[in-house]
């Protein structure tokens, strides 16, 4: 190519950067990348118009190309409509990364903290036709060249947060992890971390799974009793392997025969299953307590959820005993040399887990004012609305409500009356639960964070100011 040097450093670093598969390595890359091109990360405003100056080459330039596409959108006015805006995201999961990367992208500074340090999830998510697109236009491609090639519609959580946190970085997100937030006032594990000092009017929650801050309530659903067993095996990426077709989601109404087979002859009794062929070989299934009772997986019957699948009260080897004829059954026992991969704990990847009882935020932002200042917060990803994992809709729903929050975030940016913003952001949380891949819009190119580019029908005044007046609105005396 034209203008590559192979013994640029710079280059092989971005190629190393761009190709790199864990968390650690994303984040040496990069600072070794900045450290080289003599680039300061923190100078998140021009961070990006800088490095694109810097790096010039062919492959670069390839990237730069989708991104500025983004950037350039309307939506953003060339990144000026946040630009005093500092906004503290609490995870690094796909939506708390996905919401960073349109706040940097509004040209807010923006801070991620995640505790963990690692990316370790094989578990396989289901993006629906949107999000595909929408991750198209931030270059995966490029960093995962298998990024849903074919009719693939699915990819490891992993993956999906190594492209997101490669993004972001690019776009001059800090991206603190091993850095827990313990609580407000700046606490966070370790506790004189330096992003300890930052000082943000902006808070989004994105810390999973019933992870929400003070001042929010809670809706339960409680459904009937449903047991979620997910399991990985090693994909050797065989001949053999190749030729074994996937399960996009069968249910037992849609095919009894299967089911009854199943169950008479292993004696497992299943609701659903999906079967996805990715980096692992990945099932997500919902299991009857009456099958996992008789094969031994549950050892006691309580009606306590929690009781019922704590640790003491799961046999762990009978587990993966009744996962792994399981995910053979259904694959026609053609799947050849199944073994389980490894999790972060370097044990089986089985997991159990209890979805009779799905959590939803009555809202999804609230201001919190102290001392004649105000704070903004939302929640975002699973920490809002809980997804129901065989159906997949965590990241479908939780890309949507990255890009209300981040329409929030312009409002605010652009100094629209905190009531009105608030309001706003929960005329549009109304629909969130409701979308469907057959009922938001279809013209997927042309998605943003408006919301009417995306839901069909959405009125951004059904919910007044005066009806959050006295809900959303918290001071705080402290
Ligand atoms: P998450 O991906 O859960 O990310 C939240 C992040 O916040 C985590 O990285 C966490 O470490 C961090 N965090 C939490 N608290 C703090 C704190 N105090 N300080 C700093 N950081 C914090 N969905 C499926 O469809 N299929 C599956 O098989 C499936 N398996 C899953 C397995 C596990 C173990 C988990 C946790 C989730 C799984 N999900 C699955 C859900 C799916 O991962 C989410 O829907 C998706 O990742 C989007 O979630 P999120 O970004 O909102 O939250």
């Amino acid at each position: 190519m034209v203008n590559q040097d192979p013994t640029n450093p710079s280059h092989s670093l971005f190629d190393q950067f761009v190709q790199t598969q864990t968390c650690k390595e994303v984040q040496r890359t990069f600072s070794e990348l900045c450290h080289h091109l003599e680039l300061d990360p923190r100078d998140y405003q021009s961070f990006y118009t800088k490095l694109k100056e810097r790096l010039n080459y062919w492959k670069a330039k390839a990237l730069w190309i989708k991104l500025d596409k983004r950037a350039q959108h309307q939506d953003y006015q060339q990144g000026k409509v946040c630009a005093k805006t500092k906004c503290l995201v609490l995870g690094a999961g796909p939506c708390g990364l996905r919401t960073a990367i349109e706040l940097a992208l509004l040209g807010a500074q923006v801070v991620v903290l995640e505790k963990r340090d690692s990316f370790s999830r094989n578990n396989v998510l289901h993006l629906w036709p949107y999000t595909i697109c929408d991750l198209r236009g931030l270059a995966a491609k490029k960093f995962y060249g298998k990024f849903c090639t074919g009719a693939l519609d699915h990819i490891s959580i992993r993956q999906l947060q190594l492209i997101l946190l490669k993004v972001s970085l690019l776009l001059g997100v800090e991206v603190n992890t091993g850095v827990e937030f313990k609580g407000w006032m700046a606490k966070l594990f370790p506790d004189d971390h330096p992003a300890g000092k930052f000082q943000f009017d902006v808070f989004i929650s994105a810390g999973g799974g019933r992870f929400v801050p003070d001042g929010f309530r809670w809706k339960e659903l409680r459904g009937k009793l449903a047991i979620g067993i997910t399991c990985n095996f090693i994909n050797h990426h065989s001949a053999a392997e190749a030729q074994v077709a996937e399960i996009s989601g069968v249910a037992r109404i849609y095919n009894q025969k299967f089911f009854q087979d199943l169950l008479t002859e292993e004696g497992i009794d299943l609701e659903n299953i999906v079967y996805y062929k990715d980096a692992t070989h990945y099932f997500v299934m919902t299991a009857k307590k009456k099958s996992l009772l008789k094969m031994g997986v549950i050892k006691q019957d309580f009606s306590d959820a929690n009781q019922l699948l704590g640790q003491a009260n799961v046999d762990q080897d009978a587990l993966l005993r009744y996962a792994h004829s399981a995910a053979h059954f259904s694959t026609g026992h053609r799947l050849p040399n199944m073994q389980f991969a490894l999790n972060h704990a370097g044990q089986p990847d089985v997991a159990m887990f209890d979805f009779t009882c799905m959590h939803r935020a009555e809202n999804a932002s609230l201001v919190r004012e102290r001392k004649g200042k105000k704070l903004l917060i939302g929640l975002v990803g699973d920490c809002l609305v809980e997804p129901f994992w065989p159906l997949g809709t965590g990241i479908a729903r939780g890309f949507l409500a990255a890009f209300d929050t981040a329409w929030m975030v312009r409002s605010w940016g652009k100094g629209k009356p905190h009531l009105e913003v608030v309001a706003e952001r929960e005329s549009i949380y109304q629909l969130l639960s409701q979308t469907t891949p057959e009922n938001i819009s279809k013209n997927y190119s042309a998605f943003s964070i408006d919301p009417a580019t995306r839901y069909q029908h959405v009125n951004l005044n059904s919910i007044k100011a005066n009806q959050v007046r006295n809900t959303q609105i918290l001071s705080i005396t402290l």
